[in-house]
């Protein structure tokens, strides 16, 4: 499967301690990511993230590009709740496709959770 992963600053650490925790699964993923995020995620886990360009440059709609494409199969997003963001256009953007292909999209922990526990146990297999 496609995964990709993109944190909002004041939630990359949280993401990087979810990945870590779910280690064993993200590592069976191909994965994507925001710039900074995925900088994060490779040198504090030592998984492979292939990165596109930082989020408020574009990287958001990089990724947007990939859900168009059916490229993603789902999308970890830790968004931050009460920080504006410049490019909240981008990001609502992201969204609107991941509807627009039905593309699971998980914006807190909670959801993420969800998620990363639907595959570990085999997905729809
Ligand atoms: P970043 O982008 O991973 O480059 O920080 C994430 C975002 O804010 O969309």
């Amino acid at each position: 499967m496609k995964f990709a992963i993109i944190a909002h600053d004041q939630k990359k650490e949280a993401l990087v301690r979810f990945i870590q925790d779910h280690l064993d699964e993200f590592s069976k993923h191909t994965l994507y990511a925001t710039g900074t995020t995925g900088l994060r995620v490779s040198t504090e886990t030592g998984l492979t993230v292939h990165r596109f360009k930082s989020g408020p440059l574009g990287g958001d709609q990089e990724i947007g590009a990939l859900v168009a494409n059916k490229e993603v199969d789902a999308i970890f997003f830790f968004r931050d709740p009460l920080t504006a963001q410049p490019h909240e256009p981008d990001v609502s953007a992201l969204l609107r496709l991941s509807d627009v292909y039905d593309v699971p999209l998980a914006t807190n922990e909670g959801t993420a959770l969800a998620v990363i526990t639907y595959y570990e146990n085999g997905g729809l297999s």
